[in-house]
């Protein structure tokens, strides 16, 4: 039988109840579907930061490399700073795997509502910029504590950063029926890195002639996401830029709590990486009422990218199944929780094809 590695990092918080969801929906679907997933478990999260000073063991990303694919919950806790837990677990993965593509897809879902009057018009994918851009970790801070201090941020676009991620837009734009691309930038503004960023999109989209594409300013793009909608397809953005866009995008399409994404290493050199978009969600952790539907979502990206693209599409009817038939988290206004909505996920399998 076909095994897929897969190594599952729950980290803090709501992961330590999706992450787990997750699983048993995945074992469920791969008997069902005749392969097997083995998923090794990783404590790596803000507890063991606390414990050892370290989010990553020594050799655990070597660890890492050998698995098909890495299903991660979220990082982040009320005792450490937002940019130690970031830094010291997401991105080395992310950047130490060359997982350049984040793939952020939004629509909503049967039964879902959607804040805005046409919710059925948001059926978009957004493309992230994962490996340099604002997120580069490039700058520093100088004379520290003195009334002097600096701190810099630079942004890092390279020829060959920025052309894989057109290329990559355009191929899946291509692939997509509407086969529209949206180029998101801030060139008015940022004069450098910004417009190598439209250049080279430019001339990436020689090579498309199919696919038709447009340019939007990204405070722009905020407000035609919400006013027209149904004018976006495929979009390509910087990896700030994308960040918020696609919480945005979440919130559009109901709530955090089903967004999902892929880091992908699209050449597979390294394992690629796939999280719900939230975080940890200090809030409602403990609570058992964490929206799982995030975390199955991205598990059918996972499946998808591990070639069973056919239990991928079945998992991605049985979420479609149960948001119709309205089990739903109060994040999306239901009264269900974590484990009435895995239950019905599971049951939605058992009936599908
Ligand atoms: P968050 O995503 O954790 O929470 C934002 C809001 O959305 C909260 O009200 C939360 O309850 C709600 N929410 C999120 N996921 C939900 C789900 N599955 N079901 C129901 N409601 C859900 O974002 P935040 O509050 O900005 O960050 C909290 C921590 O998580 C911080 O430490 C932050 O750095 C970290 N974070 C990590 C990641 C990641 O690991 N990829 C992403 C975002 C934030
Ligand atoms: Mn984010």
């Amino acid at each position: 039988m076909k095994t897929y590695r897969i190594a599952a990092i729950p980290g803090d918080g709501i992961g330590n109840e999706v992450i787990p969801a997750g699983i048993e929906v995945l074992e469920a679907l791969a008997a069902k579907r005749g392969f097997a997933l083995a998923f090794e478990h990783f404590d790596w999260g803000s507890k063991r930061y606390l414990e050892t000073g370290a989010y990553i063991p020594a050799g655990g990303l070597e660890r890492l490399k050998t698995f098909d694919a890495i299903f991660f919950g979220a990082v982040g806790a009320a005792e450490v700073p937002d940019h130690i837990s970031l830094w010291g677990l997401r991105l080395p993965i992310c950047q130490g795997f060359d997982q350049y593509a984040n793939v952020r897809p939004a629509r909503v879902l049967p039964g879902v509502d959607s804040p805005l009057r046409d919710g059925s018009a948001v059926d978009w994918v957004i493309i992230r910029e994962n490996s340099e851009g604002e997120y580069s970790g490039s700058g520093g801070r100088v004379h520290r504590g003195l009334p002097e201090e600096v701190a810099t941020e630079t942004s890092v676009f390279t020829r060959r950063g920025v052309e894989r991620i057109h290329r990559f837009a355009f191929e899946l734009a291509r692939a997509r029926p509407k086969k529209h691309l949206t180029l998101v930038t801030k060139s008015n503004a940022q004069r450098h890195g910004m417009v190598l960023w439209d250049e080279i999109f430019f001339e990436v989209a020689k090579a498309y002639p199919e696919v038709r594409w447009d340019r939007e300013l990204v405070d722009a793009m905020t407000t035609r996401m919400v006013l027209k909608p149904g004018s976006i397809d495929t979009v390509v953005a910087s990896n700030l830029h994308a960040d918020i866009l696609s919480d945005l995008a979440a919130a559009l399409s109901g709530s955090l709590g089903i967004a999902p994404t892929a880091n992908l290493n699209p050449e597979r050199t390294f394992p690629s990486m796939f999280e719900p978009i939230h975080g940890s969600a200090f809030d409602i952790t403990g609570k058992g009422i964490a929206n799982p539907l995030a975390t199955f979502w991205t598990a059918s990206m996972m499946l998808e990218h591990l070639g069973e693209a056919r239990a991928a599409a079945g998992l991605m009817r049985a979420i479609e199944a149960v948001t119709a038939e309205g089990v739903l988290t109060p994040d999306l206004g239901g009264v269900h929780d974590t484990r009435a909505v895995t239950n019905a996920v599971k049951r939605a399998l058992d009936r599908g094809r």
